[in-house]
């Protein structure tokens, strides 16, 4: 009988250990998954604005294929055996979710029931509801590297049946993202008589990505290029290749140059930019979503120093910098800038607290207080901006700050209105494919 229990607990008892161990990681990953659905909520950032999952957790039962599928990690989560979109600011719109899941219990929606999500009407060939006005990329609803590029290629093939006459461009393309460099490749192959315009530098979107982030994407078809086969790389390397095909090639792009308006002129259009005037029979805007950064509109702000993204603290080390803003974007620089050594980072904001963002990032920002690498200015607006210094006013009292650089991070004019101005109907999709 002793031996039997000798025997039985020598196999029991590590079951019994090895089953301990699997309910407590799980009720960890839970609680832990729980907590940060209930932050993102209270944020009232529980709504991506892209295409995202919408997981029925009646059908739901579990896999975890989904959590395994989406390459941005900690995007989905596992709550008490059904999946939950725990981080949907991360998420990017790929549906890999949807295709991984063997219950189908994914759908792929625009928006919510109670955050719209605008969506230009844009025909299998590109063209919008305007005729001559192309759409291509991200703008069009479908983000993506891949998808940017396909369609920046496909959209040229159209644009090209319709060309300008006499003195008229073939078309003005607006952006060099991967839709806006690809129809220019495509342009070129074509020999399409174009211009192509971009407010900022190559590469769009992938170009403000954090540093070193993993870029995972599909093979696509570039102009005069071929097939790129990339499937997992950095948005360094990407970067790289895209701008070893521009200087190989001469393609030439207007960078710094902002598309400000559109008007129909004749059987075309007039481009009005920030630094002069095209007249076109086709316009094709690869502007993606991200709109254009919102400006403080201070004297001073058009130096170099002032920016409207983070891409790497480490280029701050040893400076004075200022970050503008109170959402996560602002909060998150603030904080990683104040990792850096010798810093010293200002965090401005024009309201009286950080309720727009996660309370994750709120707390970095508190412990970066505490420990003195972090000066946060709460009700605070910038008023002017000089070689070395930056002047801000908080209630009434002037500030004075040695500065080398200042980071804005006060959201974007988003492309929609700037649509509906030039005639392009949008639909606003309330949670609908
Ligand atoms: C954090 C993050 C991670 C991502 N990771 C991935 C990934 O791993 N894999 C993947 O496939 N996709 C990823 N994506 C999505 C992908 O980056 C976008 O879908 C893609 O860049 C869209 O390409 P686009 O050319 O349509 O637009 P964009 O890349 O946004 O380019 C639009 C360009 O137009 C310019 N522009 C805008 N307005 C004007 C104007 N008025 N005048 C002149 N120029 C203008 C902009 O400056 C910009 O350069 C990610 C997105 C984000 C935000």
């Amino acid at each position: 009988m002793d031996r039997e229990m000798v025997i039985y607990s020598m196999y029991l008892v590590p079951l019994a250990l090895v089953l301990v161990i699997y309910v407590w990681r799980h009720y960890r990953r839970d609680q832990r998954h729980l907590a940060q659905l209930r932050d993102i909520t209270a944020a009232g950032l529980a709504e991506p604005a892209t295409l995202h999952p919408v997981i029925d957790t009646k059908r739901c039962l579990g896999a975890g294929t989904c959590v395994k599928a989406c390459v941005e990690a900690g995007v989905i989560g596992l709550i008490r055996g059904k999946a939950y979109l725990i981080d949907p600011s991360r998420c990017i719109g790929h549906g890999l979710c949807k295709a991984a899941c063997p219950h189908d219990a994914i759908t792929l929606v625009f928006g919510s029931a109670t955050r719209g999500v605008d969506i230009p009407e844009v025909q299998p060939t590109f063209e919008t509801n305007v005729p001559g006005l192309y759409i291509a990329g991200e703008l069009g609803g479908m983000g993506l590297i891949r998808n940017a590029t396909e369609q920046g290629r496909q959209a040229i093939e159209s644009i090209k049946k319709n060309k300008g006459r006499g003195k008229q461009l073939d078309v003005v393309i607006v952006g060099a993202g991967p839709a806006g460099l690809s129809a220019t490749l495509g342009a070129m192959q074509s020999k399409l008589r174009h211009v192509t315009i971009e407010q900022d530098s190559l590469g769009g979107t992938v170009a403000h990505y954090p540093r070193g982030k993993i870029v995972m994407t599909q093979p696509a078809v570039l102009p005069l290029v071929g097939k790129m086969k990339i499937r997992e790389t950095t948005k360094e390397k990407l970067l790289g290749i895209w701008h070893g095909i521009v200087k190989k090639l001469h393609v030439k792009i207007r960078f710094k140059e902002r598309l400000e308006d559109i008007t129909k002129n004749g059987n075309g259009f007039t481009v009005k930019t920030t630094r002069g005037s095209y007249e076109t029979r086709n316009v094709l805007l690869a502007i993606g979503r991200r709109g254009t950064p919102r400006k403080l509109g201070v004297p001073g702000e058009e130096t170099s120093k002032v920016v409207y993204s983070l891409t790497d603290p480490e280029q701050y080390r040893n400076q004075h910098v200022l970050v503008v803003g109170g959402g996560d974007a602002a909060l998150e620089a603030a904080t990683s800038i104040a990792d850096e050594r010798g810093t010293t980072v200002t965090l401005s904001y024009r309201s009286a607290g950080f309720s727009r963002a996660k309370q994750k990032n709120r707390q970095k920002v508190d412990d970066a207080q505490a420990a003195g690498r972090l000066r946060v200015l709460l009700s605070s607006n910038v008023k002017e901006i000089t070689q070395d210094k930056v002047l801000l006013d908080q209630e009434g009292t002037a500030i004075t700050l040695p500065n080398n650089a200042i980071i804005v991070c006060a959201g974007g004019v988003l492309p929609t209105p700037f649509l509906k101005k030039i005639g392009i109907s949008v639909e606003t999709k309330y949670g609908t494919a």
